[in-house]
C-alpha cells in the first residue's frame, strides 16, 4: 500500500496550529530518500532548481536536481548566484518563483473547442487527477498561498483549477536561515520560520560533521512520511542549534512595513504617485513575481485549420493600461493612477476585501523591480506630509 493510499480519508487541509512535538534528524542521505519518496508518491515534485544563474521553482526528479553549495546576493534591481563551496542546498534566499507559479500557473487551459457532425462541442479542460508535492516553500510563500486561496475560492465562483491543485498539495517547507536583504516578511507578520500551512518543515544546519536537517510535521500525511523513512530523533543539541541559526536570521531584517498601511495608500491625490510614476515603467515585474498577485485575461486561438480552439487563461497585470480597458479607453491611463492602483489595492482595499494585507513581505517585487522601486521607500515617502517634502522632489 502506498502512502497515498493510506492517506485517503485523511484531510490533506489539517494543518496543526502548532509545530509537532517531534523533531527528527535527516543527514543529506536522508533528504535523497525523501526527495525519492516524493517522487514515488506524486505526480510531479517541485522544487528549487538553478537556471541561468537564478533558484527558480521547476519540476524535480531527485535529490541531484537541487542546487548545491549556492547562495545568493540580492538587492534593489539585482540578483547573483554565487558558489560558496559547501554541502548546503537551501542557503539562500527566495528566488522570483513562489507557490504561485504551481497552483496559479502563468498558463491554465479552460477549454478546447472542435467541430464535431455540424455543431460544435466544448470540452472544459480537466483538473484534479495530477497529484503534486514541492520542497523548499518559505514561511511567507505558505502565507501567501493562504492569502491566495481565499482570493480564488473564497466567494461563489471557486476556481476549479486553483482548488485541484492546491487541495492536494504536500508542502515541505524550508525555515529561511539566509533571508534577503529585500525580506521583510517578519513584520509582515510571519517567517523566517514556517510555523503553519505545512505538512513537513525542514530546518538545514551546517554541522562539523555534515549537514543535518532538522525536521517537523505539520500534519498527519507528514508524519508518515518521517515513519516510513525511519528516522530517529533529533538531539537537543541540534534543537537548541536551530533556535540559534533563526535568531541570527531574525537580526539580519533591515526593512519594515507597517502591518497596515491603508490609511497611507488611499492618500490618492498625494504626489508621491507622480514621483513614483517618473521612474515606473508599467513593465507589470512586480506583479508577475508577486506571491499574491492574480490577476488574468483569457486568450482564444483558433486552429489554423478551422477545426478547433483554445481558450486559455493567462497571467495579466493592473500595469497594463488595456488591463482597465473600458467602452472609451483605458480606466487607468497614466503610470501614476496604476501604480497607485496596484499599491492601495495591496495594502489598501486588500484589507477591506479579504480582512488582511496583500503583501506578505517576501521582497520580490523591489529585487525583479528593473528601477528598484522598493514599496517600503513608497511607504516611507507617502507617510511624509507633502508639505514638508523638498520642493525639488515635488512633481
Ligand atoms: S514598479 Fe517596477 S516592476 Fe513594477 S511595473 Fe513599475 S517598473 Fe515594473
Ligand atoms: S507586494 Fe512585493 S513584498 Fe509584498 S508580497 Fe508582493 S512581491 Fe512580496
Amino acid at each position: 500500500m502506498t502512502l497515498a493510499q493510506r492517506w485517503a480519508g485523511v484531510d490533506p487541509g489539517s494543518v496543526s496550529s502548532e509545530p509537532a512535538a517531534e523533531w527528527w534528524l535527516m543527514r543529506a542521505g536522508d533528504l535523497h530518500r525523501l526527495v525519492s519518496l516524493l517522487t514515488v508518491e506524486f505526480d510531479e515534485v517541485f522544487g528549487p532548481v538553478a537556471v541561468d544563474g537564478v533558484i527558480r521553482v521547476r519540476q524535480i526528479h531527485s535529490l541531484a536536481d537541487l542546487p548545491i553549495g549556492v547562495t545568493e546576493e540580492q538587492e534593489t534591481a539585482s540578483y547573483r548566484l554565487h558558489e560558496t563551496g559547501t554541502a548546503l542546498r537551501f542557503s539562500y534566499g527566495l528566488g522570483p518563483d513562489s507557490l504561485k507559479s504551481i497552483v496559479h500557473p502563468p498558463r491554465s487551459p479552460v477549454w478546447t473547442m472542435r467541430r464535431q457532425d455540424g455543431s460544435l462541442v466544448v470540452d472544459p479542460a480537466l483538473h484534479g487527477t495530477t497529484t503534486r508535492a514541492v520542497i523548499g516553500a518559505r514561511a511567507c510563500d505558505i502565507r501567501a498561498l493562504e492569502i491566495l486561496e481565499r482570493t480564488q475560492t473564497g466567494g461563489p465562483h471557486a476556481d476549479p483549477a486553483f482548488t485541484a491543485r492546491r487541495s492536494e498539495l504536500f508542502v515541505v517547507a524550508i525555515d529561511c536561515t539566509h533571508p534577503a536583504p529585500t525580506c521583510f516578511c517578519k513584520t509582515a507578520g510571519q517567517g523566517p520560520a514556517a510555523d503553519q500551512g505545512f505538512d513537513l518543515a525542514v530546518t538545514e544546519l551546517d554541522d562539523p560533521n555534515g549537514v543535518v536537517y532538522l525536521v517537523r510535521a505539520g500534519t498527519d500525511r507528514g508524519r508518515s512520511m518521517m515513519f516510513a523513512l525511519h528516522l530517529g530523533y533529533a538531539p537537543p543539541r541540534q534543537i537548541e542549534r536551530r533556535t540559534r541559526a533563526l535568531e541570527e536570521a531574525n537580526r539580519d531584517f533591515i526593512r519594515e512595513l507597517p502591518n497596515d498601511a491603508s490609511d497611507v495608500v488611499r492618500q490618492t491625490d498625494h504626489p508621491q504617485w507622480e514621483v513614483v510614476a517618473e521612474r515606473c515603467l508599467t513593465c507589470g515585474n512586480c506583479t508577475a513575481v508577486c506571491p499574491t498577485c492574480f490577476c488574468t485575461d483569457m486568450e482564444d486561438r483558433v486552429g489554423l485549420d478551422g477545426e478547433t480552439a483554445t481558450r486559455t487563461r493567462v497571467w495579466d497585470t493592473c500595469f497594463s493600461q488595456e488591463y482597465s480597458h473600458l467602452g472609451p479607453g483605458p480606466h487607468r491611463a497614466s503610470t501614476a493612477a496604476r501604480y497607485r492602483q496596484w499599491l492601495s489595492h495591496k495594502l489598501g482595499t486588500w484589507h477591506d476585501q479579504f480582512g488582511e494585507s496583500g503583501c506578505v513581505g517576501c521582497g520580490r517585487c523591489i529585487t525583479w523591480c528593473p528601477v528598484g522601486i522598493d514599496l517600503t521607500a513608497e511607504i516611507e515617502s507617502l507617510s511624509l506630509d507633502p508639505l514638508s517634502r523638498p520642493s525639488e522632489e515635488m512633481p
